[in-house]
């Protein structure tokens, strides 16, 4: 429940989010292969959203991640393709995207917002809203 009401009250501001990396040609660009595809229906989720948090928290979310700008690879896992298509990759697109200053750690908060945008891009993505996405479970 707790979770529900925080993605009603957050969803607003991870769709606009959305819709202004849509006009960007360069995240654009990047696409769920069919293998991603098959690794979220296999794993499902609420386990894609556990590794969206772990990878926030081990390579993003600390005052000066390790290899910041190059700690993020291109393929192996839909939610590194997600933070490429949604400017979350790194801190210095998380700051020129999101605002969201570098030199200091995560708020909770920011984390947070961070993977409902990542899980927000993966679900459109995947098409038809995660509702759908849940029934077909
Ligand atoms: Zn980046």
């Amino acid at each position: 429940m707790k979770d529900l009401a925080h993605r009603i009250c957050s969803s607003k501001k991870v769709d606009s989010a959305l819709e202004l990396l849509k006009r960007s040609s360069f995240r654009s660009k990047f696409k769920l292969t069919g293998q991603d595809r098959q690794y979220i229906q296999d794993k499902g989720i609420e386990t894609i959203k556990d590794h969206a948090f772990d990878f926030i928290n081990s390579r993003i979310a600390s005052q000066f991640p390790k290899n910041d700008g190059k700690q993020t690879p291109m393929k192996g896992h839909p939610v590194f393709i997600a933070q490429h298509a949604t400017a979350t990759c790194c801190r210095g697109c998380l700051q020129k995207w999101h605002r969201i200053q570098k030199g200091r750690a995560l708020s909770d908060n920011e984390a947070g917002f961070i993977v409902s945008l990542i899980m927000g891009w993966i679900e459109k993505q995947i098409g038809g809203g995660e509702n759908e996405f849940i029934k077909q479970q």
